[in-house]
C-alpha cells in the first residue's frame, strides 16, 4: 500500500494499459480519478474495482478538459500522480496521409500531455511534490512504417519528459516517460495475421506484452521507491528495441 493517502488520475483509464495502471494503483492505495473520453460504462467498472476512485468525462486535446481534471482531484485535497496514457493512431504511409490524420494524432497525443502537464504542475509545484508519467512508444525513438504522425506524437513525448524533469526538478516534481513495445489491446488488436507473426519474430521474449506488464512500473515510479528517478525513459518491450 506505498500509495496511501496519495491522488492519482490516469487519463484515458476505461480499457487497455489505461486501467491496468489505473487498477494498479488503486491496489496500491492510490485514489484514482478514472479519465475517460467516450465509454463511460468501461470506467465506471474500473472505478468500481478501486477502493476510493471516480470516473469522469474528459477530452485530453481541450485545456478545458484537462483543468477540469485536475480541479476534480484537487477537490481530494492534493493532486500527486498524474499518468498521461491516453493515446490514439491514425496510421498510414507519409506519402498518403492526411492533414488531419497527422494533426489529430499529434493533438491528442502530444498535445493532451502538454495541457495535462500544463494544467498538474501548478498544484504539484504548490505542494512541492509530484510525480508524473508520461506513456510514450518505442516507435517515439526508433519509427515504425506507417507511424509518421504517431512517432513524432510519442519522440514530443519524450522530448517533454525531459525538459519538464529539467524545469521542475527544483520542486521536487519528477516526471518520467514509459516506452512500451507491442502491447495486446484494442489499439493493436486491428494488425493483421501475418503481420502479428511477423512483429512476434523480432520480439526476443517471443510473446506480446499485456497490459499488467506495463502497470508495475508505472506503479514504481509513482511511489516512493522512486524519489531520485526523473527525466528518464523506460522501455518495456520484450527487447523488441534492443
Ligand atoms: P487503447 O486504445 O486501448 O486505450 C487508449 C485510451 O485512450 C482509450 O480508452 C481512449 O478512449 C483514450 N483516449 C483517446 N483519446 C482520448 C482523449 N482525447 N481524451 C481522453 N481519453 C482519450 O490503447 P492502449 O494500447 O491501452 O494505449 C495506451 C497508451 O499506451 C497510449 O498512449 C498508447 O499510445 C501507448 N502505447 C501502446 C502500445 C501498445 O502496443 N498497445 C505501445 C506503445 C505505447
Amino acid at each position: 500500500m506505498e500509495l496511501q493517502g496519495l491522488n492519482a488520475i490516469v487519463t484515458g483509464a476505461s480499457r487497455g494499459i489505461g486501467r491496468a495502471i489505473a487498477l494498479e494503483l488503486g491496489r496500491a492505495g492510490a485514489r484514482v480519478l478514472v479519465n475517460y473520453a467516450r465509454n463511460a460504462e468501461l470506467a465506471e467498472e474500473v472505478a468500481s474495482q478501486i477502493p476510493e476512485a471516480r470516473a469522469l468525462q474528459a477530452d485530453v486535446a481541450s485545456t478545458q478538459g484537462c483543468e477540469a481534471l485536475v480541479a476534480a482531484c484537487k477537490e481530494w485535497g492534493s493532486v500527486d500522480i498524474v499518468v498521461n496514457n491516453a493515446g490514439i493512431t491514425a496510421d498510414g504511409l507519409c506519402m498518403m496521409m492526411s492533414d488531419d490524420d497527422f494533426d489529430r494524432v499529434v493533438a491528442v497525443n502530444a498535445g493532451g500531455c502538454f495541457r495535462m502537464c500544463r494544467a498538474a504542475l501548478q498544484p504539484m509545484a504548490r505542494q512541492r511534490s509530484g510525480s508524473i508519467i508520461n506513456l510514450t512508444s518505442i516507435s517515439g525513438f526508433r519509427g515504425n512504417t506507417g507511424q509518421t504522425n504517431y512517432s513524432a506524437s510519442k519522440a514530443a513525448i519524450i522530448g517533454m519528459t525531459h525538459t519538464l524533469a529539467r524545469e521542475m526538478g527544483r520542486r521536487k516534481i519528477r516526471v518520467n516517460a514509459v516506452a512500451p513495445g507491442f502491447i495486446e489491446t484494442d489499439m493493436t488488436n486491428v494488425l493483421p495475421e501475418v503481420a502479428l507473426a511477423q512483429v512476434k519474430q523480432n520480439i526476443p521474449l517471443r510473446r506480446f506484452g499485456q497490459p499488467q506488464d506495463v502497470a508495475p512500473l508505472v506503479r514504481f515510479l509513482a511511489g516512493p521507491g522512486a524519489t531520485y528517478i526523473t527525466g528518464q525513459l523506460f522501455v518495456v518491450d520484450g527487447g523488441m528495441s534492443c
